[in-house]
């Protein structure tokens, strides 16, 4: 990768759609030494993984479960793969255009090594279109659309060693569709000692799946509704996949959180929580943590109020009568639903605000008070 200027590399920053949640942690530290990031217009065209040929130079991409059957010199659904004379490609290898430095909270992770950071990463492109997506900037635009970086899997890795995250972070748009990408990078990050954490709405097929959770850690899927309709007509992607995320994820041994944001009217009803928290104690288990996010209006979704918080309330009230041990209250800091409890003796193990880390009582994965063990990655 060649040097670039500091002007050209704080311009390149400005064109980035993600310029607002650039940590200025991480801009300050790229002075000036470390000015190697270049923009990129050019498409990477790396073959791409998991894809049959078909006669008449077609191919069908196996990676998530729409399986796009895709035409020569035509693109599948998410943007960012590309077929030549019947060769299948990913166009966004090494071309992200989001990298940060973000506490491991805000993806958010509460059970996966508190209070440390992830090295985040990623590129245009998604393989749903939920109409109130938090980050559309980037993940509903084509890769041409959006200046991104070029930054190889060796110099990612070699970036969260610098800025000392322990973990690298898939994430903001979804990771599933620059899956050769963050595979790669996972591979030399984990050769290296770094962990791997996958942000992602769970469309993926088992294998590609199966092979991912090999170099992986931890996962977190947001769960975004628990009847198909919703899935249909918001996200326009089916739950059923993803609830096979969910249940391969745990069975893989790998770390496992949900998130679920809740949006007033669509899929806030409290019968449809009632079922979803008695499919997961079934399914994973009653210590897989969720995440109850408040919805803020976005993107498609101007029309509706943020989520009240009495909602959030009972929506984690519901859930914890059915069993589920670890209910958290995402995007309202300060609030009580924010800190992890001892399920034994009651204590506050983790004290969080927001994003930041007040207290851990936590020692070598117990319970300072009552020394019982509490699920989670909990050291480095
Ligand atoms: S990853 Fe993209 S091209 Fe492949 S099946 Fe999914 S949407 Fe289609």
């Amino acid at each position: 990768m060649k040097k670039s200027g500091r002007r050209k590399f704080i311009k390149n920053l400005s064109s980035c759609a993600l310029l607002a949640s650039i940590n200025p942690k991480f801009l300050k530290s790229l002075f000036p030494e470390d000015l190697f990031l270049n923009s990129s217009s050019e498409l990477s065209y790396v073959e791409a993984k998991f894809y049959k040929k078909l006669p008449d130079n077609e191919v069908k991409c196996e990676i998530c479960p729409r399986e796009c059957v895709v035409g020569d010199k035509e693109r599948g659904y998410c943007g960012v793969r590309e077929n030549k004379k019947g060769k299948y490609y990913i166009l966004v290898y090494g071309r992200p255009c989001a990298l940060n430095v973000d506490p491991i909270e805000k993806k958010p992770f509460f059970h996966f090594l508190p209070g440390t950071e992830a090295f985040s990463i990623a590129t245009a492109g998604c393989n749903v279109n939920c109409k109130f997506c938090q980050n559309w900037q980037i993940s509903q635009v084509r890769p041409e659309q959006i200046r991104s970086f070029d930054v190889s899997p060796e110099e990612i890795v070699k970036y969260a060693k610098r800025y000392g995250a322990p973990s690298i972070s898939y994430t903001y748009s979804e990771p599933i569709i620059f899956y050769e990408y963050m595979y790669d990078v996972s591979l030399i990050a984990w050769r290296n000692g770094i962990r791997n954490t996958v942000v992602t709405g769970g469309h993926i097929n088992p294998e590609p799946l199966l092979e991912l959770t090999k170099v992986v850690d931890a996962i977190k899927v947001d769960l975004k509704a628990f009847h198909e309709k919703f899935f249909k007509e918001i996200v326009r992607g089916e739950l059923k996949p993803v609830l096979e995320t969910i249940k391969l994820i745990k069975k893989s041994g790998k770390w496992l959180e949900i998130v679920y944001l809740v949006i007033p009217t669509l899929n806030d009803s409290p019968e449809d929580i009632r079922k979803m928290s008695q499919w997961l104690v079934k399914e994973v288990g009653n210590d897989v943590p969720i995440h109850f996010s408040r919805f803020y209006p976005m993107y498609l979704m101007k029309n509706l109020p943020p989520t009240p918080i009495s909602t959030l309330e009972k929506l984690r009230d519901i859930t914890i009568k059915e069993g589920v041990k670890y209910v958290y209250i995402g995007n309202v800091p300060g609030h009580e639903g924010e800190k992890t409890f001892c399920e034994k003796c009651g204590q506050i193990i983790v004290d969080r605000f927001g994003y930041t880390i007040r207290n851990i009582n936590i020692k070598n994965g117990k319970c300072k008070f009552c020394l019982s063990k509490i699920p989670g990655v909990w050291n480095i």
